[in-house]
Order: C-alpha cells, then sequence, then structure tokens
C-alpha cells in the first residue's frame, strides 16, 4: 500500500486521547515505506500542528476543504479547495449564524478554519442544535455530523473530494487501489464509497447503521478501537501482506 489516508478523531486517538500507539504506528507505516495522510474535519490550523510535529508530508483538513503540505526546506504550504468568494459567502453567513442564535456554540477552534466552521453540538440543547441545522439548511450551507462536530462549509467540499484532488495532483503515481483508508464516523462515508479498500475501526459500530456506503472491512471488540485497531490492523497487514 503506498498511501495509508486516516481519519484522526476516533480513528487515531483512543477515548479522545494520543497515545503511545499513534507513534508505533507512524514507526510502523515509515518502516513498511508507506505514508500516512490524516484526511480530518479537524481544522487548517491543526494541520500546521500535525505536520510541524510529527514526519509528515501532506495532511488534508476541514474535511477536505484544505491541503497543507511540507516542502523539503520543511516550510508549510496551503492549497484551498473552494474559491476565495466562498470563503467569503461562509464568513458572512458565520456572523448572520451566531447573531440570530447566541446559544450556538462555535468550537474552539473555529478561529483557525477557512473553509468550514464547527459547532460543539455535544454541548447545547437538542432544539438549539435543530434550529441551527434548519438555518443552515435555509441559507444552502452543507453541514455533516463527525464525532466531536457538526462542521458546515459553502461550496463543494467532501473528505473523497479533497483525496480525489489530492491523488491526482500530489500523488498522480498512485492508484486508489494502493490506498487504504481507515474512519469511524459519517462523515468518513464518502471514504468509504470512494476508496475499494476502506477499514471501520471498532468503534464505527456506534453509528453503522446510519451509513449508506460501509466501510468494506468492519473491525470488532474493544482491542480495535481508535488507534489500537489501526495499528491492529495495519500489522498484520504488513505481515502477511493480506489481500482486501
Ligand atoms: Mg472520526
Amino acid at each position: 500500500m503506498k498511501i495509508i489516508f486516516s481519519d484522526f478523531d476516533g480513528t487515531l486517538t483512543n477515548n479522545g486521547k494520543l497515545g503511545a500507539v499513534f507513534f508505533d504506528l507512524l514507526n510502523l507505516i515509515d518502516k513498511n515505506k508507506s505514508e500516512l495522510v490524516i484526511v480530518s474535519g479537524r481544522s487548517l490550523s491543526w494541520g500546521h500542528f500535525f505536520l510541524t510535529h510529527f514526519p509528515l508530508k501532506h495532511v488534508i483538513m476541514e474535511g477536505g476543504g484544505v491541503i497543507v503540505g511540507k516542502n523539503k526546506e520543511g516550510h508549510l504550504y496551503e492549497e484551498n479547495l473552494i474559491s476565495d468568494q466562498e470563503i467569503k459567502k461562509l464568513d458572512d453567513l458565520t456572523n448572520e449564524l451566531v447573531k440570530l442564535y447566541p446559544k450556538c456554540i462555535l468550537s474552539a477552534d473555529s478561529f483557525g478554519r477557512r473553509t468550514d466552521r464547527a459547532i460543539e453540538f455535544s454541548q447545547m440543547e437538542r432544539s438549539d442544535v435543530e434550529a441551527v441545522e434548519l438555518f443552515l439548511h435555509k441559507n444552502g450551507l452543507n453541514f455533516s455530523r463527525s464525532n466531536v462536530h457538526i462542521n458546515f462549509w459553502v461550496g463543494d467540499i467532501s473528505k473523497a473530494r479533497g483525496v480525489e484532488y489530492f491523488i491526482k495532483n500530489y500523488a498522480p503515481h498512485v492508484g486508489k487501489d494502493e490506498c487504504l483508508f481507515y474512519g469511524d464516523a459519517a462523515n468518513d462515508e464518502s471514504m468509504f464509497e470512494f476508496f475499494p479498500n476502506t477499514v471501520g475501526v471498532s468503534n464505527i459500530l456506534a453509528i453503522l447503521d446510519q451509513l449508506e456506503y460501509k466501510p468494506k472491512i468492519i473491525l470488532e471488540g474493544k482491542d480495535n478501537s481508535g488507534a489500537l485497531g489501526v495499528y491492529n490492523h495495519l500489522r498484520e497487514f504488513f505481515d502477511q501482506s493480506k489481500n482486501f
């Protein structure tokens, strides 16, 4: 496998924490001459953190809205996958949203976002979440729920679209069948549809019924949740060159 694409929250973490197994995973991928590309709903500024502190070359952030890379000199660069007009429209509608619904809690990392914004729906009353979702719908904003946020955006953004663009422009020698994807939530669904080789870590069971497109392999058991599941599966895969 040339590239391992993976979601971050709930897939490379365990119980919301980044643990030692994540670093074992980085070593395992490096040892097998593959590359990890994180595809996350988290913000552009989180992407900077990933690239600054982990041995990664690229990440796809904001649910596919922006690619962040590191050049040979170690400098970071970014490429937005939506237009400046779409970014401006998102900005204006977000200002309107928070004025109209003061109980809407934007995520603490929304200030570091460019192509989408995020809402801390678990900290809000259900009726407020519904009102906010209605506003998003009425104003033609797209939105989806991850296991931590409701993300919303203007324009055509999805994890799969971001990855398709990435492969075409940053890794044109890599075929879809030479990639693996790991995920755990509804915002990974486009990836389960896009890639032939996909794995859901065991914590995906909680939302599996909501998915029209499910991962090809679904891991089972507590020991296969989050980063542990990715590590166990990938180790076995590399050891046996296991086929899908
Ligand atoms: Mg997740």
